[in-house]
């Protein structure tokens, strides 16, 4: 028998409950790991609390990612006792994810956990650090410097742009913080090592379609308002890594940024994102992330305390990041 959150979803309605499964009740997947930790996404919050369409079919064990030691496997890449972990793939949406203390997945899905890094700091970075990274290196790809100027984080103290502020600076940028917690200047500055900080409402009303030239490039996890103000705003031949919808999914601007300044707008996705870039990825963040700074964004809880935690990231009192320790 294991633990495991399930949510159903039948004529008594839709709940989630901590329950005991047996090992043959898990879908049958060519890797079975013992889960380790898992996260508190916000998506996952949304599933476990009826906040949002996340789930796609039920009984669904949420958590989109999680870190674990292989117990059984069919798959020629993994053998007994290595440590991997996984994000993405629509596990905790479409197939049962890691708030479990088993899981089964395919084995394509896996990653190899970097030397540098405990499961517990993997799973401290998650879904949230990684796709920071993934935005990180879409600039870079577009051939972004520290020397290009000033970049822009939006939702900068939430999981995503938390991390990819730290990244930043940690890379040598020079990281303007859009936030709207004018009383986390602080942190935004000393703890992540932002340059500066504005407060996101300069940015999250109806703007121009081109305003003056301020960031060399920006990583966005907000869309809408906040979106097309940032690309009114990114000067000539600048980058912008879209990746997220704090505010909103839909993007209301023009052509003017692209055809008179040559603004480039990349879509980042760590959900479908192919293993090559996940192992990069993983190794960047392996090499970069300061491990002191990673124990202050982190607090563990109990699986027991997934659902309570859920609660509170959905009403906004998460700072930093919820680790679910499943052992
Ligand atoms: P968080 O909730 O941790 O952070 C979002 C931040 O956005 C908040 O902390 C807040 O930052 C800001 N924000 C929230 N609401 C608004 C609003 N109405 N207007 C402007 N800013 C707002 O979420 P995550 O960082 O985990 O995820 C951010 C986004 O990225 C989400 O939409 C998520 O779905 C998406 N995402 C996408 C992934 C992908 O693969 N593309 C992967 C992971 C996440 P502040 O208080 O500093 O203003």
């Amino acid at each position: 028998m294991f633990k495991a959150l399930v949510i159903d979803n039948d004529e008594q309605g839709y709940r989630t409950t901590l329950k005991d499964l047996e090992e043959k009740q898990l879908p049958d997947q060519d890797v079975t790991l013992e889960v380790s930790y898992s996260t508190l996404n916000y998506k996952d919050a949304l599933a476990i609390c009826n906040k949002g369409p996340i789930v796609r079919q039920f009984p669904m064990v949420p958590g989109i990612d999680f870190v674990g030691r292989v117990i059984n496997s069919r798959h020629p890449q993994w053998q007994q006792d290595d440590v991997a972990l996984l994000t993405g793939w629509g596990v905790g949406e479409k197939y049962w994810g890691g708030l479990a203390q088993k899981a089964s997945v395919s084995g394509d899905w896996l990653v190899k956990v970097p030397t540098a890094l405990s499961p517990l700091q993997t799973m401290a970075i998650g879904t949230a650090g990684f796709t920071a990274m993934l935005c990180v290196m879409a600039l870079e790809k577009q051939g972004i410097t520290p020397q290009h100027g000033p970049v822009l984080v939006t939702g900068a103290s939430g999981g995503v742009g938390s991390f990819a502020v730290s990244l930043l600076a940690r890379l040598g940028y020079e990281v303007v913080a859009s936030s709207g917690r004018a009383s986390d200047s602080d942190y935004l500055i000393t703890t992540l090592g932002a340059a500066s900080v504005i407060d996101r409402n300069e940015l999250s009303q109806p703007g121009k379609p081109l305003a003056k030239e301020r960031w060399a490039a920006s990583i966005d996890s907000v869309g809408s308002h906040t979106l097309s103000n940032v690309l009114a705003g990114i000067k000539r031949d600048g980058v912008v890594a879209a990746c997220g919808m704090a505010q909103g999914l839909d993007l209301p601007t023009s052509v003017a940024p692209f055809i008179l300044r040559g603004v480039i707008l990349v879509g980042v996705d760590s959900v479908m994102c192919p293993l090559p870039l996940r192992q990069q990825a993983w190794q960047r963040l392996a090499d970069l992330v300061d491990g002191e700074q990673l124990q202050k964004l982190t607090r563990v809880i109990p699986l027991s305390a997934a659902r309570e935690g859920a609660e509170q990231l959905l009403a906004g009192e998460v700072r930093g990041r919820l680790i679910v320790d499943c052992r």
